[in-house]
C-alpha cells in the first residue's frame, strides 16, 4: 500500500481553511485532519480533542522536548503544534493527512518531509478577508485587527507553496484541492509499488 499524502494547508486567519477542510473531509473518506495542540483559549463551541488539544504552555513545551511534535510555531501570542504520532500512523495506513497550519510550520514540514504537498488558500481580496473574519464573529475587534495585519505578512509566503487555490466559492476551492490531491497520488515517484506489481504480474 502507498503511504498517504502529507498535505500542508495554509491561509491567513479567516481565509477559509476550516470551511474548506470540513467540506473536503465530508466528501473524501480517505482523508483525515490532524488535530493540533495549542495554548490559546477555546472559542465558543470548540471542543478539546476535536478542534484542538487545548494545553498549557508548560505541557506544550514538554511535548516539544520529548520529540512529540512534527512542527510548532508561535502565532499572535500563542503556541500551536502538530502531534507527530497520529500523522505517522494514518500515513502508514495509506490515509492522506491534512495539516491546517500557518506559514512557519509549513516551512518546517517542507524541511522534515520534503515529499509533502503544500497548498496556500488565498481570499479573493483583502476586503473580502476582513468581511469574512469579522462576519465569523469569533474574535474581539482588537484580535481581528492583529490577524489582518498578520495576513498582509503571510500572503507573500504563498509563493513558497506548491499550489495556490483562491477561495472564491467553497465548491470551486474544494474541487481544485481534490484535483491537486488526485494528481499528486498519480505522480511517478509515488508509483514504485504499482510498477513492481505489474513487472511481477506474470
Ligand atoms: P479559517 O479557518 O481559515 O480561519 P474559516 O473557515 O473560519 O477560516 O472562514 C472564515 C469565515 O469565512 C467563516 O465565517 C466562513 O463561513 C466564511 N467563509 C469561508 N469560505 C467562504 C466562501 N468561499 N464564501 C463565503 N464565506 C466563506
Ligand atoms: P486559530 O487560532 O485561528 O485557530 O489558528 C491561528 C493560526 O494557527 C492559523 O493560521 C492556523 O492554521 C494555525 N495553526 C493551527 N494549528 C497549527 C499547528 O499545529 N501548527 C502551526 N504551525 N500552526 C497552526
Amino acid at each position: 500500500m502507498e503511504k498517504g499524502l502529507l498535505v500542508v494547508l495554509s491561509a491567513p486567519s479567516g481565509g477559509g481553511k476550516g470551511t474548506i477542510v470540513k467540506e473536503l473531509l465530508a466528501r473524501n473518506r480517505n482523508v483525515r485532519l490532524s488535530v493540533s495542540a495549542t495554548t490559546r483559549a477555546p472559542r465558543p463551541g470548540e471542543e478539546n480533542g476535536v478542534h484542538y488539544f487545548f494545553t498549557t504552555r508548560e505541557d506544550f513545551l514538554a511535548q516539544i522536548e520529548s520529540g512529540g511534535m512534527l512542527e510548532h510555531a508561535e502565532y499572535v501570542g500563542n503556541l500551536y503544534g502538530t502531534p507527530k504520532a497520529p500523522v505517522d500512523q494514518w500515513r502508514e495506513a495509506g490515509i492522506d493527512v491534512i495539516l491546517e497550519i500557518e506559514v512557519q510550520g509549513g516551512r518546517q514540514i517542507k524541511s522534515v518531509a520534503p515529499d509533502c504537498v503544500s497548498i496556500f488558500l488565498l481570499p479573493p481580496s483583502l476586503p473580502v478577508l476582513e468581511e469574512r473574519l469579522r462576519g465569523r464573529g469569533t474574535e474581539p475587534e482588537e484580535t481581528v485587527q492583529k490577524r489582518l495585519l498578520a495576513a498582509r505578512e503571510e500572503i507573500p509566503h504563498a509563493r513558497d507553496y506548491d499550489y495556490i487555490v483562491v477561495n472564491d466559492t467553497v465548491e470551486e476551492a474544494v474541487e481544485n484541492i481534490e484535483s491537486i490531491l488526485r494528481a499528486e497520488r498519480l505522480k511517478s515517484a509515488r508509483g514504485e509499488k504499482v510498477i513492481e506489481r505489474i513487472l511481477t504480474s506474470c
